[in-house]
């Protein structure tokens, strides 16, 4: 018989896998001999089994969490489901790794119309067990039933106005008896049954409902955006109720040790007096700041600091707790190590290690790579700011500038976000059921909730900024505006926010590149003691290939050159190339354009002061380059001395049915030798010159896209080789090159030994690879991958997380096959999953030599990398 029920005292921190991160801290503070109201956590195998079940817990586990039940009776001297001594307990959920706001814990379960005036009597205060209960029968038929909150809301805010108050606090016994009638009646008119009166089966029915949840729609999101397997499952924990809600010497609050925001050392956080649970984070009054508590329960406020520093001092990171206090006694309920914004964490970290607390080892391993993106968001433009008008103020929920235009609803942002637009999104609070809405938007405003509402607390882990308690804002969704500073924003209009500084701006202010300091470039010196794996970057322009030397690029793994070619002076002279028809003609057209890529090359050397490029010859299919406007085509008909009738039609013929598997790549090439010999001599002559003017040593990388066949490649290669020694002979230059040849067919991984034997190096290209190993397209995936993601075939897209079973066999067999051939052959990745952390770690392991991502995500591979090699 298996263990499926653990008592807080059985458990530890090292067991989250089997616990969750909830359930395995509990367990923790309670050996550490902290005031924790006890309970017992129900294993994340237990989940998976009740999935295995068809969705059942077999009589074993439920037989073992009675038992549980009845020792926990026993330590509090409490009988559940008794009429006389009634044992109350919260059911929460937890997984492995935090999903904040992903399943909704429920309180107070227990009560039933006999226990609740039991209670009543017992406590003597008749309000605070009639406010429990309502608030149980509302968290058992949202969270179990789902029963929409809509419904008990609305009652709760009929009966509020009714007696002409504002805050559910003020509301006595007699409203909250009549609450629950009504709360009641709605339950039985829509369930068609009376709510449960047999505590076990509350109990067992919100067990299943935690289980069940692991599986909702927002989860399935919340798990693509963030990595989590499916098969992990959650844990749930059973805990006798403490209560914040029996009057003004009790509250519930949470706190971090250190600045979520900024990393800034000292307590932070917010309690609420007289309230239960998530009312801090929901935002139904604004909280007070935790220093208050100091003044207000002077006692209180000792102990909590006391246990805060142990707890930190324990985990050696920055904690997040969750506290409830009871008639001035204080009980903690959670801690977990906090969120942060990256400037947090690496400040953070940086402290840490100064305090002597941990090793640099460890702070490269804490923090989450993919959140470096944040430290690069843009800032406004200073000038532009000054010029802005402020509309209003509110917290500084999360880091950064963003502009855009104003939605109210998560799909309407998501809507206008696909289709191009910059996206604000404004909602009075958000809950979870926005998490596709707020991943759309460059900003979220919102008009309650405080620094640790959903909405902050999700933003910053985004990387989004976030304005939140924007309290001031007349908000009418239904009319599709709002009201602030005197101005009437509507749907699509401007507005923007600085999530730093919490300010609200009229307008479309522009903004600017991050500024990125010391401690960043102290955790990337760590980093970069530490990784094997090198790392280059995306780039096409000098431009962006200074940007990306500037955050630690070590090269240019994937320089495209079709790019250049759109430019307005040269797209002419491409599409004169495209539609000659003869080898002649072709020529002149080229050689027009020598010129052109010979600078663009140069520039891009000398950015790169000698750094190694890999410059990858024409890919695409030709008809992207030619013109579908009315004037484009009758200015080149012109050029041409043909009619427009005659280019129309030789366009036409460039049509294909499948562009992805059509004429582009080195196919190119080889029905017309002529582009790849124009293309070599630019590149060669471009690093001869750069060499002898400022005295580099770069050795040419010429990449040849698209090969799938030995022969193939052989063939371009023979003519670049032509084309690069009579250039040499022509400068008396000896300079070095190399050429190799990307890996993005499926055959080519197959025969790599073969291939190995023409080409010096392989890049994968992951994004054609993995097109053509699924068999669908990267343009039209996303059309159906959501169907997918809800049912569960696939988990993540394949486009952005390496398919490691698949697609990651076949560039291991291409390494294997390509150094069997060639044992210094050189390897690298130049697909978007370059800069994926999890890809970066599978690179690292199978040996490849570096791995090249866009600018931006240079940064993010140096830490995977270092964190990979450190595993
Ligand atoms: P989440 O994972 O969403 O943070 P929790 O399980 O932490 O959900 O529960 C939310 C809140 O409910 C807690 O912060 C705490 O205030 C309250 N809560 C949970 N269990 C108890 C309990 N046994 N006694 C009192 N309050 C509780
Ligand atoms: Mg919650
Ligand atoms: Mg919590």
């Amino acid at each position: 018989m298996g263990k499926w029920v653990y008592l807080f005292k059985e458990g530890n921190a090292d067991m989250r896998n089997l616990l969750g991160g909830k359930g395995a801290n509990l367990a923790e503070m309670t050996n550490l001999g902290l005031p924790i109201p006890q309970g017992f956590t129900v294993t994340t195998e237990a989940c998976i089994d009740y999935y295995d079940q068809g969705k059942m817990i077999k009589e074993e586990i439920q037989m073992q969490i009675f038992e549980a039940l009845a020792k926990l009776e026993e330590q509090q001297g409490k009988k559940f489901g008794d009429n006389d001594n009634p044992l109350l307990v919260s059911v929460r959920s937890g997984a492995r790794a935090s999903m904040p706001g992903m399943m909704d814990t429920i309180l107070n379960l227990g009560l039933n119309d006999v226990s609740v005036e039991v209670f009543a009597k017992k406590t003597g205060n008749p309000r605070f067990a009639y406010d429990s209960y309502r608030r149980f029968i509302q968290m058992f038929s949202d969270v179990v039933m789902e029963l929409s909150k809509t419904f008990f809301e609305g009652i709760l805010d009929e009966i509020k106005e009714k007696k002409g108050v504002q805050y559910d606090t003020d509301l006595t016994a007699e409203d909250l008896r009549e609450i629950i009638v009504r709360y009641k009646s709605v339950y039985k008119e829509k369930m068609g049954e009376e709510f449960p009166q047999e505590p076990k089966v509350q109990l067992m029915e919100a067990v299943k409902a935690v289980f069940r949840s692991w599986d909702n729609p927002r989860a399935i999101v919340y798990r693509r955006m963030n990595d989590i397997p499916g098969d992990w499952g959650t844990a749930v924990s059973v805990q006798a109720m403490v209560f914040g809600n029996t009057g003004n010497k009790s509250g519930t609050g949470v706190a971090f040790t250190r600045n979520p925001s900024t990393g800034e050392k000292g307590i932070y956080g917010e309690y609420l007096i007289n309230a239960q649970g998530e009312d801090v984070v929901a935002g139904i009054r604004t909280p007070l700041p935790i220093k208050r508590l100091e003044e207000d329960m002077p006692n209180v406020f000792k102990q909590f600091m006391e246990i805060a520093n142990k707890l930190e001092n324990h985990y050696r990171d920055m904690q997040d707790m969750e506290f409830t206090i009871e008639d001035e006694k204080l009980f903690f309920l959670q801690t977990r190590n906090g969120k942060r914004t990256a400037p947090a964490a690496l400040q953070i970290a940086c402290d840490l290690v100064d305090e002597g607390k941990i090793t640099p080892i460890e702070a490269i391993k804490r923090i989450e790579a993919k959140s470096l993106d944040q430290l690069l968001h843009p800032m406004f433009v200073v000038k532009a700011l000054q010029e802005g008008k402020v509309l209003g103020h509110a917290l500084p929920a999360s880091p950064g500038a963003a502009a855009g235009k104003v939605y109210f609803t998560a799909e309407a942002a998501k809507e206008h976000h696909n289709a191009g637009e910059r996206v604000i999104l404004v909602r009075l609070e958000t809950s979870p059921e926005d998490i596709e809405g707020m991943h759309a938007a460059e900003g979220i405003l919102t008009v309650r909730g405080g620094m640790t509402s959903h909405a902050a607390v999700v933003a910053r882990g985004m990387g989004t900024a976030c304005i939140s308690g924007c309290g001031e804002i007349k908000i009418d969704e239904a009319a599709k505006l709002f009201e602030l500073g005197g101005e009437i924003i509507s749907e699509g209009d401007y507005i923007s926010l600085d999530g730093s500084t919490g300010k609200i701006y009229l307008g479309d202010i522009q903004t600017e590149e991050a500024q990125i300091g010391g401690n960043f470039e102290r955790i990337m010196a760590w980093a970069d003691e530490y990784r094997k794996l090198k790392v280059r970057t995306n780039a096409d322009t000098p431009a962006d290939a200074a940007n990306a030397v500037k955050l630690g690029a070590e090269g240019i793994g994937l320089c495209r050159t079709e790019h250049m070619f759109f430019e307005p002076d040269r797209i002419p002279k491409i599409r004169q190339m495209i539609l000659s028809t003869t080898e002649e003609e072709r020529i002149k057209a080229l050689s027009g354009l020598i010129p052109y890529q010979k600078q663009d090359f140069k520039g891009i050397y000398e950015a790169m002061e000698g750094r190694p490029v890999t410059i990858r010859f024409l890919d695409p299919p030709l008809h992207e380059f030619v013109p579908t406007e009315e004037k484009d085509i009758e200015e080149l008909a012109k050029r041409m001395e043909l009619t427009v009738k005659q280019v129309k039609k030789a366009c036409d013929e460039l049509h294909e049915f499948n562009p992805m598997m059509g004429h582009r790549g080195c196919r190119l090439a080889v029905t017309y030798p002529e582009i790849a010999k124009m293309q070599t001599r630019a590149v060669m002559e471009a690093a001869i010159e750069v060499n002898n003017e400022r005295g580099f040593h770069i050795e040419p990388e010429i990449m040849i896209p698209l090969v799938g066949e030995k022969k193939e490649l052989k063939f371009v290669k023979d003519s670049v080789i032509e084309v690069a020694e009579k250039v040499k002979k022509e400068y008396g230059s000896n300079i070095i090159y190399h050429i190799g040849t990307m890996i993005e067919i499926p055959r080519a991984a197959l025969l790599a030994n073969e291939i190995a034997e023409e080409a010096e190096f392989f890049s994968f290209g992951t994004n054609d690879l993995t097109q053509m190993t699924f068999g669908f397209s990267r343009d039209d995936a996303g059309k159906f991958l959501d169907a997918y993601y809800k049912s569960k075939i696939y988990e993540s897209d394949p486009f952005s997380k390496l398919d490691q079973n698949g697609v990651g066999q076949l560039i291991e067999m291409a390494i294997k096959k390509g150094r069997a051939t060639r044992p210094d052959l050189h390897l690298g990745i130049c697909g978007e999953h370059g800069g994926d952390p999890a890809s970066v770690e599978f690179c690292h392991k199978l040996g490849l030599d570096y791995v090249s991502c866009s600018p931006f995500r240079v940064p993010i591979a140096r830490l995977a990398a270092a964190q990979a090699a450190l595993k």
